[in-house]
């Protein structure tokens, strides 16, 4: 199927061919004629699929086909996903969709300054896209009002669920007129979804595609295995290879992110990190850079990557297993986008096997093992660090007594008359204070203070 036999109107078209798309994905095949229908629509798809496209293309239209030429446009199509990164993306989309049909757009989002974002509302905006917080912020404030929405697409339920902002779009919902066009899409559909699903929609036409399979199958999957110290040197290796143009680096903590990317620095490999920690404007810096390839390798955690989307971006390497099986899924789905290419190279520790065979157990599949690499697993039963030994319990009688004896030793130990007490401006000396500390914690840990 062609993308000019889904009934879109030449200015998309035009723009579609633009960006480079011949033929719609499936939730796009399936999605567009509903939407330009005007049905409401549920959608069950995760980023990587295409979904954006599948919504913004048909909402431009229907909002292009019923434009009027009142001088002060109202904001008529709200799109509600759960993190900045979405937010600018699916701005970035409505803006390439719809170049040559003078439908406007603005994105609001927090963390960053307002003010921008409300220079931006006083023009003429016809699509708003917006994360909650800010949303209701700014709506509380006054600067927008939901009364004029005719299309209203809620991103990624699911996440807003996991993320603690089912309330607040519960909120924004209650301030939408009550006739509306609805577009629900949520890559999971746990039970509060579906119950969200059922109260704000209208005989709604399901769509559904099954991405974790697909990006499963798609992307070249790969483990190799190797102690926990020699991950650096593997990552080095691996990147000496000039065909891997960027690589998308991810870390289990920040504190790793930022390790990795002093190594790869320290080799002159171009490198940033993008996580919680970082300003949004740095994370969004980085993001550009790795965009335009100027940064070689971008090292992010897990939820910095949320909604992280570059187009070919073809390797993926988990320098640490994720805990969490699923995680792993989200985690290859940034490359092999689209049906492109993707390469996912997993690095295993022996403490990390059992989230390997997790992993395995979730997508029915056994990944791909590299064997013959320069730092083949030496240490498969890591000594852990031994844990402290706790005193062993000791019965109340003996306790009182142990009491009293340190009572006496305390006693017998206090300071002569020349110290602190006739001399009220010298302080105890930090070593002096750090020794008294310790001497109360071993104190308190036999149970004595
Ligand atoms: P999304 O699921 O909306 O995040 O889209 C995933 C990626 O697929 C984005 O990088 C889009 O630019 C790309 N894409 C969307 N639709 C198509 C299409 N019909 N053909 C090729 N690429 C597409």
């Amino acid at each position: 199927m062609l993308f000019s036999s889904l009934n879109i109107i030449e200015p998309i078209l035009k723009a579609v061919e633009e960006e480079g798309y011949t033929t719609p994905t499936p939730i796009q095949e399936q999605s567009i004629p509903v939407i330009l229908h005007g049905t409401d629509l549920l959608g069950c798809a995760q980023t990587g699929t295409g979904k954006t496209a599948a919504f913004a293309i048909p909402v431009l239209q229907l909002l292009r086909e019923t434009q009027s030429n009142e001088r002060k446009r109202k904001i008529r199509s709200l799109i509600l996903t759960p993190t900045r990164e979405l937010a600018i993306q699916i701005g970035d989309s409505f803006k390439a969709y719809g170049r040559h049909t003078g439908i406007t757009n603005t994105v609001v989002f927090g963390g960053v300054s307002q003010n921008p974002q409300t220079a931006a509302l006083r023009g003429n905006i016809d699509v708003l896209i917006a994360t909650p917080g800010r949303l209701l912020d700014l709506i509380n404030q006054k600067f927008i009002s939901l009364g004029n929405i005719e299309i209203f697409v809620l991103d990624e339920a699911d996440r807003m669920l996991d993320m603690g902002f089912i309330h607040d779009v519960k909120k924004i919902i209650a301030l939408l007129p009550r006739k509306r066009q609805t577009l629900f899409f949520s890559a999971t559909m746990p039970g509060e979804i579906v119950k969200l699903a059922d109260t704000i929609l209208y005989k709604p036409e399901k769509v559904a595609v099954n991405p974790v399979s697909s990006t499963v199958d798609i992307v070249n999957q790969m483990v190799y295995f190797v102690d926990k110290g020699n991950k650096n040197a593997l990552l080095l290796d691996i990147l000496k290879d000039e065909k891997i143009k960027t690589a998308l680096v991810f870390t289990r903590t920040k504190h790793g992110a930022d390790k990795v990317v002093k190594v790869l620095l320290k080799n002159n490999i171009k490198a940033e990190a993008i996580h919680g920690n970082k300003a949004q404007n740095a994370r969004q810096r980085a993001l550009a850079n790795f965009k335009a390839q100027t940064t070689r390798v971008l090292v992010a955690t897990d939820i910095a990557a949320r909604g992280i989307d570059v187009d070919d971006l073809e390797y993926v390497i988990n320098f640490e297993m994720s805990n969490i099986a699923e995680t792993y899924v989200h985690r290859i789905g940034r490359t092999g986008r689209a049906g492109a290419k993707g390469t996912a190279i997993s690095f295993c520790d022996a403490e990390e096997k059992a989230y390997l065979r997790d992993v395995e157990k979730l997508i029915a599949k056994k990944i791909k093992v590299i064997d013959n690499h320069a730092y083949p697993l030496m240490d498969h039963n890591p000594v852990k660090a031994p844990k402290q030994q706790r005193p062993p319990r000791r019965n109340k009688q003996e306790q009182e007594k142990q009491k009293s004896n340190t009572a006496n030793v305390n006693k017998t130990k206090q300071k002569p008359a020349n110290s602190r007490q006739n001399n009220p401006v010298s302080k105890p000396s930090d070593s002096g204070k750090k020794a008294n500390y310790g001497k109360q914690m071993i104190l308190k840990k036999r149970g004595t203070l």
